[in-house]
């Protein structure tokens, strides 16, 4: 099925297309496929299936991009995978340490990539009870929100799934969480919600994800993901389908008006369109509620009665549903203010007064640009008439 909407072309890299220097990158591929490709090298099928299943827990469950260290495959067969095959990392350029404890990454794409070297962030958010790497699913958006740094971008690719697992194979690389264990681990959570909008890249996404719940490698709980989308709705019955993690939706308005104008796919994909695509979310229910997103704009989307209409919605719906209010994170150049602390209370309480959790999120890693919509690496940017003529295009 096509994807829809208007995306740039985003070429991405087919299973077993080599690298420039001729070897194959095992990361990122399925199971199904990493037997494959060790089959495609001249293996006997019994044995690239064994082979296969080793790899697998290598790389996955240990960790290790290193063939010479897998001791449970012969000497003699350890250079000859190392001839043919490698298990990617993504190149650190930076790493950031905010005064909260939040890290941010900067990394950058294989420089043997047609496009030339790219770069894009992940974040990882320390709490007492709880890690969260907040994972990036492509380098730039073409979705130009008005309030989102990332927006002003120009989309560059789609990220390929071994850049999207990579990024939380190297967290762990980081957090020295090897091997994968149950218990105890500092990174327990992750969304989708770094760079990109995550259902214009739903082949990789999807595929990245599988591997990262799968019980013999990382083994996160689909429990524990959750992946957040601006709105493209013919997809995100797909996502409960084929993923089936947790659903956050980028609300951040009652109204089509006001959508239309802060989240430009609003004009394509409207409010009852969505909601009604929330309301058929499989798996939604009251054990795993859907999270509206809402960013606080000042004097654009902050007063008692759009709070009130907020919760008129999400009964109209009969959504199984929990509110995070976002105060804005500001940018260079932004075209919004964050709401005042005393409108976002009022705001909380009247939604939380109808029986729906609304908390207020602590802006985290503002200091080094890792906060909600302040991701943003070096890439041409676009101008303010130029994005809002695209939007205007991708709502046609
Ligand atoms: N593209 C996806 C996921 C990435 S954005 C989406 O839009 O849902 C993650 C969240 O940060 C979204 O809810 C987004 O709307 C919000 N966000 C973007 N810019 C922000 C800003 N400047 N301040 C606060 N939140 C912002
Ligand atoms: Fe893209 Fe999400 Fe930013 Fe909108 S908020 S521009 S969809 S990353």
């Amino acid at each position: 099925m096509p994807i829809p909407g208007h995306i740039d072309p985003v070429p991405v890299a087919r299973a077993f297309a080599p690298r420039a220097d001729g070897r194959v990158d095992l990361l990122g591929l399925s199971k199904d496929d990493l037997r494959m490709a060790l089959g495609t090298s001249q293996l006997e099928p019994k044995q690239a299936k064994l082979r296969a299943k080793q790899l697998w827990h290598w790389i996955y469950n240990r960790g290790v991009a290193d063939f010479a260290l897998m001791t449970d495959i012969s000497k003699a067969m350890r250079p000859w995978l190392e001839q043919r095959f490698v298990i990617s990392r993504p190149e650190v350029v930076e790493t950031q340490v905010s005064t909260d404890g939040t890290r941010k990454w900067l990394l950058r794409s294989d420089a043997n990539d047609a496009q030339g070297t790219q770069d894009y962030e992940m974040v990882f958010i320390p709490d007492a009870d709880r890690g969260t790497l907040c994972v990036s699913s492509q380098i730039g958006c073409t979705l130009n929100c008005r309030f989102c740094h990332t927006g002003t971008m120009r989309l560059v690719r789609n990220l390929t799934p071994a850049e999207i697992v990579g990024q939380v194979m190297l967290a762990r690389d980081a957090l020295g969480e090897w091997p994968s264990q149950p218990e105890g681990r500092m990174l327990t959570n992750i969304v989708m919600m770094g760079m990109g909008e995550p259902l214009y890249n739903f082949d990789s996404v999807r595929d990245a994800l599988r591997i990262v719940m799968d019980g013999d490698g990382l083994g996160l709980s689909r429990r524990r993901i959750t992946l957040s989308t601006s709105g493209v709705v013919p997809m995100i019955k797909r996502a409960g389908e084929e993923i089936g993690v947790n659903l956050a939706v980028s609300l951040h308005a009652v109204t089509n008006e006001v959508r239309d104008e802060i989240v430009p796919l609003n004009r394509k994909y409207g409010i009852h369109e969505l909601l009604q695509a929330c309301a058929d979310y499989p798996g939604a229910n009251n054990a795993r509620r859907i999270t509206f997103e809402y960013v606080m704009l000042r004097d654009k989307n902050d007063s008692d009665a759009e709070a009130h209409e907020l919760v008129r919605l999400i009964r109209e719906y009969r959504l199984p549903a929990k509110v995070n209010l976002i105060p804005f994170n500001p940018w260079p150049g932004a075209p919004y203010e964050c709401s005042t602390p005393e409108r976002v209370r009022a705001f909380s309480n009247i939604v939380f007064e109808a029986g729906i959790s609304a908390p207020v999120r602590t802006p985290r890693g503002r200091d080094i640009d890792a906060a909600c919509g302040q991701l943003k690496t070096a890439a041409e940017k676009k101008s303010r008439a130029e994005l809002d003529r695209e939007a205007a295009t991708a709502a046609v």
